[in-house]
């Protein structure tokens, strides 16, 4: 049974996150998205907000949990007997902090394998944050993300 994690921050999940989520279940058996709580940077969403959303985003996938964590990725990875790790490559600006994370990760536990999904073309210029600016400003983000983070980040900018 290959069970994977696809960590991350999640503030908010976007079309590119689901993207991932969406491929990855595929591959292995059993896909856990893992949320993480303890981000350096003040989140929109808290942690319990971005769990809720990410859970109704992949309602229809039987193979995914969401769970929150804090502390290690390879602490959470060991807990959660997971052997691999899923990240999401959009370009080659991710690739330098993608290669030391997983690096890093690798000498903590070499048990467990990052494995990397390139995004489809049409996410390639998707992230959190831009989501974030744009409605900020009253833009429409209907196009890049799912229907339950459009309602949730309305009622947050009220
Ligand atoms: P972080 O872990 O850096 O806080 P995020 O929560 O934004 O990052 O993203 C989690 C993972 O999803 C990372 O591997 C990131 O590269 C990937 N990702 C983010 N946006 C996209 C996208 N549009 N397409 C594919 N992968 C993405």
């Amino acid at each position: 049974m290959l069970r994977a994690i696809y960590p991350g921050s999640f503030d908010p999940v976007t079309l590119g996150h689901m993207d991932i989520i969406k491929r990855s279940s595929k591959i292995v058996d059993e896909l856990i998205v893992g949320v993480l709580k303890n981000n350096a940077k003040t989140p929109l969403f808290s942690v319990e907000e971005r769990v809720r959303m990410l859970r109704e985003a992949t309602k229809e996938l039987k193979n995914v949990k969401v769970v929150e964590f804090e502390g290690l990725l390879v602490d959470f990875a060991k807990a959660m007997d997971a052997k691999v790790v899923i990240r999401g490559l959009r370009a080659i600006t991710d690739f330098e902090y993608e290669l030391q994370m997983t690096q890093t990760n690798h000498k903590l536990e070499p048990d467990v394998e990052t494995l990397f999904l390139t995004t489809s073309i049409e996410y390639s210029f998707l992230s959190s944050t831009t989501v974030k600016e744009v409605a900020t400003f009253g833009g429409d983000i209907t196009q890049f993300v799912p229907k339950v983070v459009v309602k949730a980040i309305e009622e947050k900018m009220k």
